[in-house]
């Protein structure tokens, strides 16, 4: 099995990272940075969300485990100080693979220009800051509403935790095959009117997202954001890829949730 290490640079990230190189290797393990079966990232769910987007293009071949430097993250499930007993653990065992949706989009532009696509393991959002944003909204076709103000939030069930969870949308359980879509500042009063509740979709559901035209969005994509060209339409519909994680050990997606978020239980490591 060949190993990538991602890492941040902060210093407590560093010093992990040098021991867990030095622990792969006393384990004859191979590192091999270009074509890994398991990426092993050190730092936090940005991390790994950049080493999701840096191996994407080989997404279903290899599957991912985090080790946090800083503070609890929701997919790192190791400690800087448990990198021993990790590779250890890699050494000697199997790990059990769990495999959850990622969000696919497709940007046409008005200019005709060919389509963008990608990739996404958390969310992806189409906002306007400079005014208010009117966005025509179809699921599978069929046209659902108009909407207007700040933007919409599209996720995956790993990302309903992240900036969906900000903006008022659910906690979705990450073996759900589903995306969800959730409304920024929507304008609601007797002219405008849109659902005002995040919505959850079938997995053979799709959502197209048709803004008026103008050149001043953003279209985020989990840590960046682009807002380049005047664009016709967003499609969002769950990949064909999917994300694998390598669990060397059990955790419960609902302790890491009440670990994160509301912290009034007594948890060991393995949360
Ligand atoms: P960042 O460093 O600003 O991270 C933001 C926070 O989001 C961190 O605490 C990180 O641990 C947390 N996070 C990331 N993915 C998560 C997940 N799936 N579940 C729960 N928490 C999660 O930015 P970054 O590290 O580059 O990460 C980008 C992500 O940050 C985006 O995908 C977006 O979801 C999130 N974000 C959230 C807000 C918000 O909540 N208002 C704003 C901007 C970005």
């Amino acid at each position: 099995m060949k190993i990538a290490i991602y890492h941040n640079n902060n210093e407590q990230t560093l010093a992990v990272t040098k021991q867990l190189t030095t622990l792969l290797k006393q384990h004859h393990l191979v590192i091999d940075n270009d074509h890994p079966d398991l990426v092993i990232t050190v730092g936090g769910d940005g991390t790994l969300l950049g080493a999701f987007h840096h191996y994407e293009h080989c997404v279903d071949q290899i599957s991912f485990v985090g080790i946090h430097t800083g503070h609890l993250g929701f997919y790192t499930d190791w400690r800087g100080y448990e990198v021993a007993t990790l590779v250890d653990k890699i050494a000697t065992m199997q790990p059990q693979l769990v495999a959850y949706p990622l969000l696919k989009g497709v940007i046409t532009y008005a200019d005709g220009s060919p389509n963008d696509e990608f990739l996404a393991l958390n969310e992806s959002s189409l906002k306007r800051l400079s005014e208010t944003l009117r966005i025509d909204v179809y699921i599978s076709g069929e046209f659902f509403e108009s909407f207007r103000g700040d933007g919409l939030c599209v996720s995956t069930p790993t990302g309903s935790t992240a900036y969906n969870k900000s903006v008022g949308g659910a906690v979705l359980h990450p073996k759900l095959e589903t995306l969800q879509m959730a409304e920024v500042a929507s304008i609601n009063n007797l002219v405008y009117r849109t659902l005002s509740a995040p919505i959850v979709i079938a997995p053979d559901d799709w959502i197209d997202l048709r803004p008026e035209v103008a050149d001043d969005y953003v279209i985020t994509v989990d840590e960046f954001a682009n807002n380049n060209r005047p664009l016709q339409q967003i499609h969002y519909e769950i990949a064909k890829e999917r994300i694998h994680f390598a669990r060397y050990r059990t955790h419960r997606f609902w302790d890491r949730v009440e670990g994160a978020f509301i912290g009034s239980k007594e948890h060991n490591n393995e949360i």
